[in-house]
């Protein structure tokens, strides 16, 4: 069997751009990723995949391949659990219906934020308007924006640790599907499923540690290992489902241009799991230079 010639390294499967909580557009995305020296990087805004014709008219151009992809919001209980996507069919009508599902309950779930917030605070919903493009998966990085704007809070960083931190009291969950049906959406797009940032000590993820076999069970692929956010023992955690499982293992920066410190290529994933992830897709091709 000839086997197809491994995807340029270094490899980062997580980024995101402005058309969800990046602050880069989809061509400047890929132009950091050609000066950070990578190969290969994937487009993964959350509930979308509006920036993928952009980011593959600059592969060319970049030198850097594109792995179209997603960050699909899914939950636990009241936590979010991020579920990467992988070379999904962008119009496979299941996750095309959940995502625009998603994307209008996240936008009426900022508005709800918003308001509350604008009870003690001088912040109106045309602030956060006015930090959004057209379009864009709205999140509580668009209210940050808007709170920085208007003199409330310092960075994006110190917004999500003060008024936009659960504990401020305005903070308010969306609608998301389970992980379950997160991975059967994605199958079900030709897609690969991998689980993002697992380990970061939220509350989700002893529960997750639970589904994980039924998970598995529905085509889950794999697990972000390597990602700032996963706690040390964590990531032992992580390596112990991978043997049990055997899932594959992946890193990646989760970049969002300066809205937070992740830089580019900070993590990175091995050429033969990139392998075996695109052997497993059937949803959409990589974008080679
Ligand atoms: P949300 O999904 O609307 O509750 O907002 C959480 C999202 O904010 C996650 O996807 C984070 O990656 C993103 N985010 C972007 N910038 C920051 C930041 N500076 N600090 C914390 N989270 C951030
Ligand atoms: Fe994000
Ligand atoms: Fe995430
Ligand atoms: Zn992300």
């Amino acid at each position: 069997m000839s086997r197809v010639r491994s995807l340029p390294a270094p490899i980062d499967l997580h980024t995101h751009s402005r058309v969800s909580d990046g602050t880069e557009t989809p061509a400047e995305l890929m132009a950091a990723a050609a000066e950070a020296g990578l190969g290969t990087v994937a487009l993964t805004d959350h509930d979308t995949t509006a920036g993928w014709v952009e980011a593959a008219a600059a592969v060319p151009t970049t030198g850097v391949a594109l792995i179209p992809g997603m960050e699909l919001s899914t939950r636990v209980d009241w936590s979010s659990v991020h579920m990467l996507a992988y070379l999904i069919d962008p119009e496979a009508p299941g996750l095309l219906a959940e995502t625009q599902r998603i994307r209008e309950a996240r936008l009426h779930r900022a508005e709800e934020m918003v308001a509350s917030i604008a009870r003690d605070y001088d912040i109106g919903w045309e602030d956060v308007v006015a930090q959004t493009e057209p379009g864009a998966t709205v999140g509580r990085p668009h209210i940050a924006d808007a709170l920085v704007a208007r003199g409330l809070a310092r960075t994006r960083s110190d917004a999500f640790a003060g008024i936009l931190h659960w504990r401020a009291g305005y903070y308010q969950p969306h609608y998301a599907p389970s992980p379950l049906l997160g991975v059967q959406l994605v199958r079900a797009a030709g897609g690969v499923p991998v689980l993002a940032h697992p380990a970061t000590r939220s509350r989700a993820d002893i529960a997750l540690s639970s589904m994980i076999g039924d998970l598995v069970d529905a085509g889950l692929f794999g697990l972000e290992i390597d990602h700032r956010e996963n706690t040390p023992e964590g990531r032992e955690r992580l390596l112990a489902l991978s043997k049990r499982y055997g899932l594959a293992l992946t890193g990646s920066s989760d970049y969002h241009g300066s809205g937070k410190p992740n830089r580019l290529g900070e993590n990175t994933t091995d050429p033969a799991v990139l392998d075996t992830l695109i052997e497993s897709a059937t949803g959409s091709a990589p974008v080679l230079p």
